[in-house]
């Protein structure tokens, strides 16, 4: 059962232990940043929230991010998941530079491939905040293993996003603690390039076809 909460004017979080989604309301349209997993109903939860139109962003098509999807009939994502995305919608591509205003807030997506090859992440200028999805996230696991993802693309976009730290305060990861200071820019760039360079040390996962590796920061299923 997802909970739904206020956290700033016309911007609410979606939630339940598993994932999270953001939702900004505005007078004439909202905005809903990820759907989740089909079982936590996020469309519902928009509903009791807002009877406007909703346009659909999505950080990425992880499964734990799109599972609500068959509940709208379009929605924005990067043309390279297009491929991860299985049911029929309408997908309309979200590219670096565009922008999506509502509630007070203007959404710019930044590119940030990696996690996976179509991950962005959302900035908001004026308000200093970072949506990552799930590529910045205190404690983690942030799944880095199967065909599409790349570590090296991940390290590249983590070393694009610095240089945003110091424009941001706040960053909203769709997992884990949230929300967390922009200086975890930083310490997931230090913790990937630890893994790339073989320096953590991993542990095989019960279930998943994967090692757990623990930086000092966060850690990675890879
Ligand atoms: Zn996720």
């Amino acid at each position: 059962m997802v909970q739904t909460r206020l956290v700033r004017e016309n911007f609410y979080c979606i939630e339940d232990e598993r994932v999270r989604q953001f939702l900004i309301t505005g007078k004439e349209e909202s905005i809903l940043i990820d759907t989740g997993f089909a079982d936590s109903h996020v469309a519902d939860a928009v509903k009791s929230v807002t009877d406007t139109p909703v346009k659909v962003l999505l950080t990425h098509a992880d499964r734990d991010h799109i599972g609500g999807l068959s509940d709208f009939e379009e929605v924005y994502l990067n043309e390279k998941d297009w491929g991860l995305v299985s049911i029929p919608i309408r997908l309309r591509d979200l590219c670096e530079g565009d922008c999506f205003s509502c509630g007070g807030y203007r959404l710019e997506v930044v590119s940030i491939p990696g996690h996976t090859y179509g991950s962005v992440a959302f900035v908001d200028w004026e308000n200093r905040l970072l949506l990552p999805g799930d590529s910045v996230q205190k404690e983690g696991p942030i799944y880095m293993f199967g065909p599409h993802r790349n570590l090296d693309l991940y390290i590249e976009s983590l070393r694009k996003l610095l240089p945003i730290a110091d424009k941001i305060d706040t960053i909203l990861p769709c997992h884990h603690e949230c929300p967390i200071d922009s200086g975890y820019i930083m310490k997931n760039l230090q913790d990937a390039l630890a893994l790339r360079e073989g320096k953590l040390e991993g542990e095989k996962h019960p279930s998943l076809p994967c090692s757990t590796f623990r930086g000092i920061w966060t850690q990675f299923y890879r």
